[in-house]
Parts: structure tokens; sequence; C-alpha cells
């Protein structure tokens, strides 16, 4: 197995999505994955790119073998570090026929295309340079023109990829002009370079988006005139938007990187690409990495598009934040309070405190980023709008916060102030919506939040005061 992305932009969610397929599919077969890096595209591969990719699937739990950054026996496991190794591979292609050089200009075939195109024909290369002699061939060169290296397509044959996910699929030449091999620059080409690896590699399976479909028929000419064993493929469906669209950044964040930011734990990601187009065996969703390992097989790929559900992922999300610990959790958090305008009150409460802050957190998360709006109640002093004034400016509410005041003692914590608010409204006589709402709003300015219990043992008692005699005061 192997994962091999074009560092020119971000892990996308959808390759992240196919090096997990291809870590799964390893691991369940206890078989060994390649990470190797496709930098061909000179112009928009970046090694901050390869960086950021790598940081991505480690994140994520995905582990390779052998690779860029782990090494091993089947390198170097950069393509532009690997060049020699295919100058003898295109030699002999021209040797045997397979392949010849190609002087055409970008105009000449531009002109091509658009005489195609006019006559609504396919547009592919149309074998200009394929009969050249020797004597024209030299000719060209002398004239300055540098080649490209072109694979000479059979017409009118059959090619078929035995397809583990989509199983036969067939394709005619004709529909494939010759095609480059290697650019005049002397740098293959994708669908060359990735037979080439893939045989020197050995590897035995190549997972990879469906978008690459279409190139495989052209692999597969390769692989022959090479007289190379063949890996298994498996195509793996697009990802679309909630709107059935191609998924991009239009649906929202499109990289690993988005969302780790966001605050996804990276098992959640983890386990909700897997359910992007695999289906387990039972109606359970949420697994660890091990059940998913066990479980994998390509069987179970469904041949339909995937479609990202962010509803899904914010579901999963919060499910494995409620699996942490109080104590994971508030390390978790550490990097996201940093963010919060009221670090400084975080940073400053005491172990019990800050605990009771996170378990009050634990179940209102979605993400951990969502922390800096949730820890608001705790520590902004609260703004009434006219609604709220209108609440605690009413006798009744007046007469109840005093009474609170009275009561309220002068040491909490969490099982106190539990019981506290228990009792305290029969104390008072009133019923508990009489006494809770307005106490939120009179703590908060807000009608909605974390329990207020643990509202007073954050704040403490003499804030607690400080707000309600806050409101008493506006009397
Ligand atoms: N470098 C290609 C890409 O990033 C890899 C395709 C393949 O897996 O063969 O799309």
């Amino acid at each position: 197995m192997r994962f091999a992305p074009s560092p020119t932009g971000p892990l996308h969610i959808g390759g992240a999505r196919s090096a997990l397929f291809n870590y799964l599919y390893a691991q369940n077969r206890q078989g060994s994955m390649v990470l190797r890096i496709e930098d061909t595209d000179l112009e928009r591969s970046a090694a901050e790119y390869e960086q950021e990719i790598i940081d991505s699937l480690t994140w994520l739990g995905i582990r390779w073998q052998e690779g860029i950054d782990v090494g091993g026996g089947n390198g170097p496991y950069r393509q532009t570090e690997r060049l020699d190794n295919y100058n003898g591979y295109v030699e002999k292609l021209i040797r045997e026929g397979h392949a010849y050089h190609c002087f055409c200009t970008e105009e000449e075939l531009e002109e091509e295309r658009r005489l195609l195109m006019e006559k609504g024909q396919i547009v592919k290369y149309m074998g200009k340079c394929r009969e050249l002699s020797e004597v024209e061939r030299n000719a060209k060169r002398e004239q300055g023109l540098v080649p490209t290296v072109r694979f000479k397509v059979e017409q009118n044959k059959t090619i078929v990829v035995n397809d583990l996910v989509r199983g036969k699929v067939v394709f005619n030449s004709d529909e494939i002009g010759d095609f480059i091999i290697v650019k005049s620059d002397g740098i293959p080409t994708y669908n060359f370079a990735v037979v080439l690896d893939d045989h020197d590699m050995n590897i035995t399976h190549v997972i990879r988006a469906e978008e690459h479909l279409s190139n495989t028929p052209r692999q597969l000419m390769i692989y022959e005139a090479l007289g190379f064993d063949v890996p298994e493929f498996a195509h793996i469906s697009l990802i679309l938007g909630s709107d059935r669209q191609k998924m991009s950044k239009r649906h929202g964040a499109t990289s690993v990187v988005q969302y780790r930011e966001k605050g996804y734990l990276p098992e959640a990601v983890f386990n909700f690409l897997a359910l992007m187009g695999w289906s387990p065996e039972g109606e359970e969703e949420i697994l660890s990495h091990d059940e998913i390992v066990r479980q994998f097989s390509l069987d179970r790929v469904a041949k339909n598009p995937a479609v990202f559900d962010l509803d899904k992922l914010n579901w999963l999300n919060a499910q494995y934040i409620k699996k942490q610990s109080i104590d994971n959790l508030g390390e978790m958090l550490q990097v996201f309070l940093q963010k919060s305008p009221h670090w400084d009150a975080v940073r400053t409460l005491d172990d019990v405190s800050f605990s009771v802050l996170i378990e009050a957190l634990h179940d209102r998360l979605v993400c951990l980023s969502d922390v800096v709006e949730e820890i608001e109640p705790f520590f902004a002093f609260p703004v009434y709008d006219g609604e709220a004034l209108e609440m605690l400016a009413q006798e009744e509410t007046r007469q109840m916060l005093a009474a609170f005041l009275e009561h309220l003692p002068d040491q909490l914590d969490l099982d106190l102030a539990r019981s506290f608010m228990k009792g305290f409204p029969k104390s008072v006589q009133l019923p508990g919506k009489k006494v809770y709402m307005p106490l939120r709003i009179a703590l908060t300015g807000k009608r909605q939040g974390p329990e207020l219990p643990f509202l007073f043992t954050v704040m403490g008692p003499k804030e607690v005061r400080r707000r309600i005699g806050g409101v008493r005061g506006k009397e």
C-alpha cells in the first residue's frame, strides 16, 4: 500500500481519506505502507506542504513503514530524487518502439486541438511525430526544438481495469492519444513516474481517488509495455458536499489542518473519515482505531459518492470529547483557552475551580474551540438586554435575589452549590422556574448556559454577590 500525495497544498479531506483507507487496508492485512511524495510538478510543489501533509497524517494517527521521513529500502521517496531511476525505462520504451520523441510546439498542439474540436472529434494527440525518421528528428533538434517523450498508444484496444471497489471498468484505447511521459525539461509526468515507482517500490495495492480512474488505462499500458506485474487497484468515490457537488472550499473547511485548528479530535476525524465510503458490519458508528482496523475491508467500500456530513462529524466529535477525562480535556483545551480574552482569569483559577469549569463544559462542547465562547458566562460581566432588565425589575424577582444573597453560603464547592440550589426555591417558597431563570439572567445576562452550581463554584460567592448586587443596585 502507498499514499502518494503531491505537495501542492495542504492535505485535503479527500486525500486524508485515501491515506486512511490505504493505512487501514495495510493494518488489517499486516501489510506495509509507503509514503511517497509526488513532486514532479515543480512549480506547484513546496516543501512546506510536504511537512504539512506529514504533520496532518501524523496528527490523524496514520503511520507508515517507509517514506520520506522514515526512510526504507525502496527510497528515495521523493520523485524529484528518483529522476535517474526513470531514464533507463525511457530508453527501453523508445528502443522497443513503445515511445518516441515529439517535437510539436505548444502552438501546433493548440491548433490540432482547435481543429479536432471544430470537427466535433475526440481531442487527442494525433501522432504527428510518431513516424519521424532519425534525419527528421536531428533536423528538429538542430532547429533548437527540445522534444517531449510520448507513449505510443495502440489503437482500438480494450483496456480493462479490474477494480476492487468498482469491478471491471472497460476503456477503449481509441479515446486516448499518444500521451507525454517525459516533459521537455526531462521531468516525467505523473502517469509515467507513478508506474515506475509503484513497480520499483513493490507496491501490491493502489487505493486512490476515483478521479484517477481515467489515468489507470494509461498506466496499465505502461505496465504492459515494460512487462511489469500489475498491482491491484481500488478507486474510491468522490467526497461531495451536502449539496451533492464536489467538496470544495465553498462547503467550509477542506483541509485537515483547518479541522485540527477548530478543535476536532484526531480520533473523531479518523472515525468520521473511515465512515465516509466504508460501512462497518454493525449499527455502531463510534468505533475505536483497533475496531476499524479489525473490520476494514474493501468489500464494504461503496461505489457511490460519499457525502461530507458536517453534522455527523460534529456529533462524533462531541461524543469523543465526552469520553475524555476532565484532566485530559483540561489539557487539550489549554491552547484554545489561551485565545480567550479571559485567559488571565482562567489561568489564575485554583485547580479545583479549573476542574469544575472543565466539568461544566464537558457536555457542551462540539469542538474544542467552542470553549472560548462557552466560558464567557463565567468570566464576562453580564450585559442585560431590555427583556432581561424587565424580568429583573419585577418585584418578585427582586425579593428572590435579596433572599438569595442572604442565604448564599460564604464558602462553596460544587456539592454544596448543588444542594444549596436544590433547597433554595423551597426556602423562598417559589417554584424552580421563578428562581433559576432570573438567577441565571442576573448572573450572566443570558437565558441559557452552564448549570448554575457550576457558575457559582467557578465564580465563587464573592463574584456571585458582586453580580447580583450589581443588579440590585439598578433598582
Ligand atoms: N500524486 C497523485 C495525487 O496526489 C497520486 C495519485 C495516485 O495515488 O496514484 O493525486
